[in-house]
């Protein structure tokens, strides 16, 4: 996604940011290529495009950003912090060899639509309110895998 394109811009504003250009570069990078990028790959990434943003910048932009809930804030398989553009619900296939992170869909609906069993007694769980939910998969990526 180009940093100028019409629906950055919308969202930006919708949510109260002014569209100021490092934020607009911050999301078209994250909106791309299904990043899950930390603050270190933000950076470089910017760099390489010629198009360079201060650390402090940075890190001030991406508070904003995940404060008006355009960015996730998720941690990596590194146990580092990386940045999701992906706001809809789903979940995480992650390389052990690379750390490469694709998001992935579960199901038809990409929700889990029967509740969780109880380990040891093999009932649902019908009396707990679930609010959220992790699964990751993990495995070794086609360019890994050589
Ligand atoms: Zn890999
Ligand atoms: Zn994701």
């Amino acid at each position: 996604m180009n940093s100028n394109h019409p629906e950055l811009l919308k969202n930006l504003e919708k949510h109260g940011l002014r569209a100021t250009r490092a934020r607009r570069l911050i999301l078209a990078l994250l909106n791309e290529d299904n990043g899950h990028l930390s603050v270190e790959d933000i950076i470089q990434a910017l760099r390489a495009k010629g198009t360079p943003v201060s650390i402090a910048t940075l890190y001030q932009n991406l508070n904003a950003l995940v404060d008006a809930e355009l960015l996730k804030r998720i941690k990596g398989p590194d146990n580092l912090v990386r940045y999701d553009a992906n706001l809809a619900p789903h979940f995480h296939i992650i390389c052990k060899k690379c750390g490469r992170m694709q998001d992935v869909k579960i199901g038809r609906n990409n929700v889990l639509a029967d509740r969780p069993v109880d380990y040891q007694t093999g009932n649902k769980l019908l009396d707990w309110d679930i609010h959220d939910i992790k699964i990751e998969y993990k495995g070794t990526c086609p360019y890994c895998k050589g």
